[in-house]
């Protein structure tokens, strides 16, 4: 019986972190404790081979580890759909990168299941079984506590019972979790069949008699908070923010805080809320193919077999830059095409790896000006030096942008842009919460809030002046990364009914009452107004970035 107790408190381990971290109320706590302690208790008992039944138990032993981990590293909320399709997205060196720096959790993670499995093993070899009797207590305390857990959702609970069940009942939520993942993953597979015929049908406007070369950089993990032009009190911006020619957009929100939600989103003309109709429209590359344009998308990032491969892979040139993965490659990359390419016009979308744990990969040593900023743990004690990690790898992006500029600079007699915009922002152990990363299942400002910026050639700036005086007039304008997809495409003059120009950042009629709104986990597009789940700490911070909700 020993080791059945062993393995059922082991799986409680996280359900009891659950009801410390998620704030439920009393009954939907009592609720969310006694079934799976009375559900895993009646596992343990379906045979009296109780190391079997252990090992047959791995699947929870799983989702509980991977809890664990996730409850260390974001401090609250299940693990979510999104957690799931990172795994495929998530390419070894990335995930090696974190498990190193979270090797507390791990370690603890281990000392926890690793003994069970090899008792369990060893009941299994000397034929251990469980008596009689011992199984039927189980059985007996298994069905009370199941059968009172469940009086308890259907009675106690002010929620409903389905809300309760796949929102916060540990470990239904994270398999209902794991089935939305498998539905959208199906979905991505299947995206060639389902927008195979999608045309955007683009007409220009206008267009230069000269060559054009546009550039969309897409930012990674690159929070506006940390930025010295958005209002950091660092020198994270020597190099940008010396320049007069820029032009910020200080109000802009991301749609997701997950990489492979929010760049594809990006990349895509859809609304947030219609994300369905993600996986049956092209993006920006087919769409500027369609207009004509030699496209390249240069990414510092690996193929990630997800959405974002999808659109990108319209790109009549896809490059994926070899390591050591530093985001200057991409503009070298993109300098020896532009020697090389003979189009008059051109679009580049770099994909950079900017800010992604572990930040202190992301730059090179004459980047490190502040210091200590070692590859260290993520724990609260090494606080400072993973702050001062993140914040040269922002020093790194302003001195790469700078560069993509210069570049863009040089070219003689050519109409030129640029457009940056991060997918999503980081928490850096801010507040009192000490949160950390992104991509966690509640929101924060820190991971929505996101930089961005547009550069104007002087030809650019003479051909489409009303665009370059729009866009300085939208600096304050509430944004999110669906304005992505319509101000590249009002940067090269572009129509089409899916093209929206009251999305567009370069537009005079940006429309500054339009709703923003976020994908949660389940992709259902959330309004971003004061009911998103934030506490007042966190509204706080809107307001100090001069964000209203
Ligand atoms: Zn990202």
């Amino acid at each position: 019986m020993q080791l059945s107790v062993m393995f059922v408190a082991s799986l409680m381990i996280p359900v009891l972190i659950l009801t410390y971290t998620e704030h439920n109320p009393l009954w939907t706590s009592i609720a969310c404790v006694m079934i799976p302690l009375g559900g895993y208790t009646l596992f343990a008992a379906l045979t009296c081979h109780s190391g079997w039944m252990v090992w047959l138990g791995f699947p929870f032993i799983f989702l509980s580890a991977f809890q664990i981990v996730l409850s260390y590293l974001f401090g609250n909320s299940v693990v979510a759909a999104d957690m799931f399709l990172n795994l495929r997205t998530t390419n070894p060196g990335e995930a090696t990168e974190l498990l190193a720096n979270i090797y507390p959790a791990v370690i603890g993670v281990m000392l926890v299941y690793i003994p069970l499995l090899w008792l369990a093993t060893t009941h299994i070899r000397r034929r251990v079984l469980l008596r009689c009797q011992a199984r039927m207590k189980m059985v007996v305390t298994g069905a009370v506590c199941f059968i009172l857990g469940c009086l308890v959702l259907v009675c106690g609970c002010n929620r409903s019972v389905k809300h309760v069940v796949r929102d916060e009942l540990f470990p239904v939520n994270v398999i209902y979790n794991m089935g939305v993942a498998l539905s959208e993953s199906n979905k991505i597979s299947n995206f060639h069949t389902t927008a195979k015929n999608f045309k955007y049908n683009p007409q220009r406007h206008s267009s230069a008699q000269c060559r054009e070369v546009y550039v969309l950089v897409i930012g990674e993990a690159s929070r506006a908070a940390s930025w010295q032009m958005f209002g950091y009190e660092r020198e994270t911006n020597p190099l940008l923010s010396k320049r007069e020619d820029l032009v910020l957009f200080k109000n802009v929100i991301t749609q997701s805080n997950t990489t492979h939600k929010s760049v594809p989103m990006m990349l895509s003309s859809v609304h947030t809320s219609q994300h369905r109709e993600l996986y049956h429209r092209k993006g920006i590359p087919a769409l500027f193919n369609e207009a004509g344009f030699t496209t390249y998308f240069i990414s510092n990032q690996s193929p990630q077999g997800a959405m974002i491969d999808n659109l990108a892979h319209d790109a009549l040139h896809v490059e994926y830059v070899g390591p050591p993965h530093l985001d200057m490659q991409l503009v070298e990359a993109m300098r020896k095409a532009l020697k090389e390419e003979k189009s008059d016009k051109i679009l580049f979308i770099l994909h950079s790896y900017g800010s992604h744990f572990s930040y202190h990969q992301r730059y090179p040593r004459e980047f490190a000006r502040f210091v200590p900023d070692d590859d260290v743990a993520v724990t609260r004690k090494n606080i400072e030096m993973i702050r001062n990690a993140y914040d040269n790898s922002i020093r790194y992006t302003d001195y790469f942008l700078n560069e993509v500029i210069s570049t863009l600079e040089e070219l003689d007699g050519v109409s030129t842009a640029m457009y940056y915009c991060a997918d999503h922002g980081e928490d850096l152990f801010d507040g009192t919460k000490k949160r950390f990363l992104h991509a966690s299942p509640t929101v924060t400002y820190h991971q929505l809030h996101v930089a961005s910026l547009a550069w104007f050639s002087p030809i650019y700036k003479g051909l489409y002046a009303h665009k370059v005086e729009a866009a300085r007039g939208n600096t304050m304008a509430p944004a999110t990364t669906y304005s992505v997809f319509h101000t590249m495409a009002d940067m090269a003059d572009m129509r089409s009914p899916y093209i929206m120009r009251d999305a567009s950042l370069l537009n005079p009629y940006f429309d500054y009452g339009a709703a923003r709104y976020y994908l949660d986990d389940h992709n259902r597009a959330v309004k971003l107004d004061r009911n998103i789940g934030i506490d007042s700490e966190e509204r706080k911070f809107f307001i100090e970035h001069g964000i209203e909700l």
